[in-house]
């Protein structure tokens, strides 16, 4: 039986040969993502080159570092007490000193007020600003805590001046370009110009690839709406978020931000510690296990998996139990087909996605299947979260590795043939291959009278041999 809920797996070129890929793969891997935060343009290759030799149906996602403000070197490492105060600056000077905790972003001490919350190394050691000067902040330490080296600063509730892109982002985007990546998501998306901005240097090059925005702080979470209107997915990147704001606020947000996704018919992605355990463990925690059930029954399109593939002892195994539990989990949910989506105008696809779907719920039908030019009419039968499996016949390779992200689509490459009923004809024959469904099987197709480019026109209930009889 085959899953609806798409996975992510974070690869590393420490571990990226081809027999592992092809095992995550035959597992339910659907999306490989590189962490460039931890990669230089070679690693990023090695990994980019195994994984085209696996299919090219899995799609390659390069995250980005993003603006994120890190301890400098540490001259030892300092070691603090609760209650012990400390000076805190922006880059410039020397290392860090035990008297002196160094960032790595000069203009630190100008954004942040007293009262505010400085969390170093992922929360580990909370310090709280007590007093500030001209160039320094002072801190009081608020449990036991090391500062050592390069460790994350996070600054909860502080809209923080940083530049969206540090150089090490563009040049990563241009390489993402060059080796034509499918997706690029970026780190500490705050608002729509943080997007923005790399659209332009995508379009300057005429790149398709898709942006999806990482969701990791406040500001973020606060401006969805119109970062939505320029990404084509999202994000909920729960690590940094859980830092950024109280950890018991996270799976409202996380049900709120999928919701939104839906209804914008925009794949979204639940990301982190999803089976942290299973890094050193072969089996997960029953925590672990409910937390990839909550994120599907939340109806999330794809679940992610970091540190669990990229460098834990049990990656195929996590992967194998995230599709087990999806496949348990999507046997109890239902199409949502209440919802209209419909904004201003009255969309065709929009309206004969919301039908097949619905008639998927009242007859037997086996498969929804549609040509795609643009995976638009793919990913508006996804956000229904139908039950009936989607066939999406993809005229590009690239189209076909975007619907990876989306719920419940399959997504298949098919050239474009002359005769429109040659081409149903060929695909039905095609899926037969695949055990998909039979010739008695009752399908619902959604296609264009006029050709791909002019869109969807039509849905017709039927049964397969009536369809492949048709030529
Ligand atoms: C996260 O913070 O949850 C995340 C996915 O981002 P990163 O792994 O880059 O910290």
């Amino acid at each position: 039986m085959k899953k609806h809920t798409k996975i992510i797996a974070t690869i590393s070129d420490k571990k990226c040969d081809v027999g592992f890929l092809t095992q995550l793969f035959e597992e339910g891997m659907n999306v490989v993502r590189l962490n460039t935060a931890h990669q230089t343009h070679d690693d990023a290759l090695k990994v980019i080159k195994n994984v085209r030799k696996v299919s090219d149906r899995i799609a390659l996602l390069v995250d980005t570092k993003g603006p994120e403000i890190r301890t400098v070197d540490v001259e030892k490492e300092i070691d603090l007490k609760k209650g012990d105060r400390i000076k805190m600056q922006g880059k410039g000077g020397p290392e860090c000193t035990d008297v002196c905790l160094r960032v790595s972003y000069e203009e630190f001490v100008k954004d942040i007020e007293v009262g505010k919350k400085v969390l170093i190394d992922d929360g580990e050691l909370e310090l709280l600003v007590i007093d500030k000067g001209v160039d320094f902040l002072i801190v009081e330490a608020q449990n036991d805590g090391v500062v050592k080296n390069r460790k994350s600063v996070n600054v909860p509730g502080v809209s923080i001046n940083l530049p969206s892109l540090t150089q090490k982002d563009i040049e990563f985007i241009q390489f993402a370009i060059e080796q034509d990546i499918d997706f690029i998501a970026h780190s500490f998306v705050r608002h729509k110009a943080d997007v923005l901005q790399i659209q332009g240097l995508l379009d300057k090059q005429n790149s398709a690839i898709k942006i999806i925005a990482k969701i990791e702080n406040q500001e973020g979470v606060d401006n969805i709406e119109e970062i939505l209107d320029h990404v084509y997915g999202v994000m909920v990147a729960r690590g940094d978020l859980a830092i950024e704001i109280p950890a018991q606020k996270l799976p409202v947000i996380q049900r709120k931000i999928i919701r939104k996704c839906i209804e914008r018919k925009k794949p979204v992605i639940i990301a982190t510690q999803m089976l942290h355990s299973m890094i050193n463990n072969p089996r997960p925690t029953r925590a672990e296990v409910s937390d990839i059930a909550n994120a599907i029954y939340n109806r999330t399109d794809a679940i992610m998996l970091s540190g669990e593939t990229a460098y834990g002892e049990y990656p195929v195994e996590a992967v194998r139990t995230m599709k087990e539990v999806a496949i348990e989990v999507e046997k109890e949910l239902f199409p949502d087909t209440r919802k209209n989506f419909v904004r201003v105008n009255q969309e065709l696809p929009i309206i004969l996605a919301r039908s097949a779907v619905k008639a998927s719920q009242s007859l037997p039908v086996k498969a929804i299947i549609t040509d795609t030019l643009t995976g638009r009419t793919g990913r508006y039968l996804s956000a229904y979260r139908g039950t009936s499996p989607v066939y999406a016949l993809c005229y590009s390779k690239r189209v076909m590795r975007e619907l990876a992200l989306s719920y419940g689509v399959e997504a298949e490459y098919r050239k474009l043939l002359a005769s429109r009923d040659e081409y149903v004809k060929q695909s039905m024959y095609s899926l037969m291959e695949k055990n998909y469904f039979t010739s008695e099987d009752l399908v619902i197709i959604i296609g264009g009278s006029f050709g791909p480019s002019k869109g969807v026109s039509f849905m017709e209930i039927s049964r397969v041999d009536q369809l492949t009889h048709k030529v």
